[in-house]
């Protein structure tokens, strides 16, 4: 029998893909994932950002917001890098979609992977990451770690 096939934030299986050049490896990941195929995906790294790169947020609002056109996403040194993470986004929905996905691990509150909870600076909001939502607007189950 073919093994279910598992989107992941590819910072959570080790990959050193953060804004700061760093993981954040799951100890667990085990549990999550036996006898599952995972492919890896960082959006933000997809979507041609560099590591490392300078920390980022969505400016106001949500990741849904991003995907209606209605705010940006924005670096810390104020440069509009919405586009990045609309490509990042799309790759990641083309991947899951071409592989039969139906869950997705992502990373919470990164504003690519974050589901339920993101950053306006350095307010904490209520909302998914860009990512995060147009999986979710696509009928993929998103679980956050
Ligand atoms: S975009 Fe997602 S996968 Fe990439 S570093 Fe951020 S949380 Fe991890």
């Amino acid at each position: 029998m073919n093994k279910k096939v598992i989107l992941i934030s590819a910072c959570l299986i080790g990959d050193n893909c953060r804004y700061d050049g760093k993981n954040k490896a799951m100890p667990d990941l085990d549990r999550y994932t036996r006898n599952h195929e995972l492919i890896p995906v960082c959006p933000e790294v997809e979507g041609g950002l560099r590591v490392p790169r300078p920390r980022a947020w969505i400016k106001s609002g949500t990741g849904g917001d991003v995907l209606d056109g209605k705010t940006i996403v924005i670096d810390e040194n104020g440069l509009d890098i919405t586009s990045n993470f609309m490509v990042g986004a799309k790759y990641a929905l083309e991947i899951a979609l071409a592989n039969n996905v139906k869950v997705a691990i992502l990373k919470s509150r990164s504003p690519s992977c974050g589901k339920g909870n993101v950053y306006n600076a350095s307010d904490l909001v209520n909302g998914n990451g860009v990512t995060a939502e147009l999986l979710i607007r696509n009928g993929i189950e998103v679980i956050t770690v």
